[in-house]
């Protein structure tokens, strides 16, 4: 058996005295509430399935015939339809019979049992009420965005598309077409949009923070505020610069004779390349440190900037430099390659 559905009226927010234009009007203003393209994330589910039982309820209640056969069995109006017309098809006063038409199971019934079956689980219902008439702020609404090392670093204006409830066009908001329910806004007399707005992002924020934008999210009702804009923000990974917490590296390729007579060679960074010297005799991982050239750190100030020294070889050599390099060999520098045999034979 299902999990018994929460009573229509309480999903409406609405007592069961509540007119029609009551039940009509609590529906819109939640249709705008719950629509699930207006949320993401982990409450996009959660809203679906307030969205979805709202409009069992509303397409229930909106419905005179319906709502009175509701009011009277609750929850199972259905099947005690299908056992009110049974029992008219087998002729008033039948004592028992059959009754299989919901589906659910059937089974033997007569009048009084199935009446008390109702009333055991009804009572109580009707609890409803509260809600109409009350400033309703908007939901807040979340979404994420994705950010550049460098819009991190300078702080950027991003636009945001988020979808909002509006009037729907075919209804003009009213719900209802010649007499019928609005085929595009199902009664709800809204529908949503795609709306771009924009959003500063200060500099310096960190992978996972959430930023709060007021009074971005939905708007509220019967003279509500607006809800607020939660932004998650993610940073997009960089294949040149690695982020380590607010440290970045950067891999800086360094010719030999850079590296043994020291140099100044340009450095890329965040922002502009600036000139940097590499030392004379500098080893070939070696790393050099340009303080403060990192991102924005969560506790104030910046982080750095690490070059990563990669020793590399010219592509191309001409003769003069191929002698230059022969010379080298005749050298008496001990052998690069010592102490990692030495190591492999200990073991
Ligand atoms: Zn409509």
């Amino acid at each position: 058996m299902a999990t018994t559905p929460r009573d229509f009226y309480q999903v409406l927010g609405l007592s069961r005295t509540a007119s029609a234009d009551e039940i009509k009007k609590a529906y819109r203003r939640l249709a705008r509430q719950y629509h699930p393209d207006l949320h993401s994330g982990s409450k996009k589910a959660e809203m679906e399935k307030k969205f979805k039982e709202l409009n069992e309820a509303h397409e229930v209640l909106s419905d005179p015939d319906k709502r009175q056969k509701y009011d009277q069995y609750g929850a199972q109006w259905e099947q005690a339809e299908a056992f009110e017309k049974a029992r008219q098809q087998a002729g008033a006063g039948a004592q028992g019979f059959r009754w299989e038409q919901a589906g659910r199971g059937g089974g033997d019934f007569n009048n009084e049992a199935f009446s008390d079956i109702f009333e055991n689980l009804f009572s109580g219902r009707g609890r409803a009420g509260g809600g109409r008439g009350f400033a309703v702020p908007g939901e807040d609404l979340e979404t994420e965005v994705e950010l550049t090392l460098r819009e991190v670093l300078t702080g950027v204006t991003k636009r945001v598309s988020l979808r909002e409830p509006v009037p729907c066009p075919t209804c003009q908001g009213s719900g209802t077409l010649r007499g019928q329910t609005c085929p595009t806004c199902y009664g709800s007399g809204s529908t949503t949009e795609l709306k771009t707005i924009e959003v500063k992002i200060p500099a310096g924020v960190q992978e996972g923070t959430r930023v709060r934008v007021g009074g971005k999210g939905q708007p509220g009702s019967s003279g509500g505020k607006r809800g607020d804009l939660y932004l998650h923000v993610t940073i997009k990974h960089d294949p040149i610069f690695r982020r380590q917490g607010s440290d970045i590296h950067v891999t800086l390729p360094v010719y030999p004779w850079e590296a043994v007579l020291g140099a100044e060679v340009m450095a890329p960074t965040l922002a502009e390349p600036v000139k940097v010297k590499v030392p004379a005799g500098s080893k070939a991982e070696g790393k050099l440190r340009l303080k403060d050239k990192g991102l924005p750190s969560a506790g104030g100030g910046y982080g750095d900037l690490f070059l990563n020294l990669q020793i590399v070889v010219p592509p191309t050599v001409t003769e003069d430099e191929r002698g230059l390099f022969q010379r080298l060999t005749k050298g008496t520098h001990p052998d690069p390659r010592a102490e990692l045999l030495r190591q492999t034979r200990m073991r």
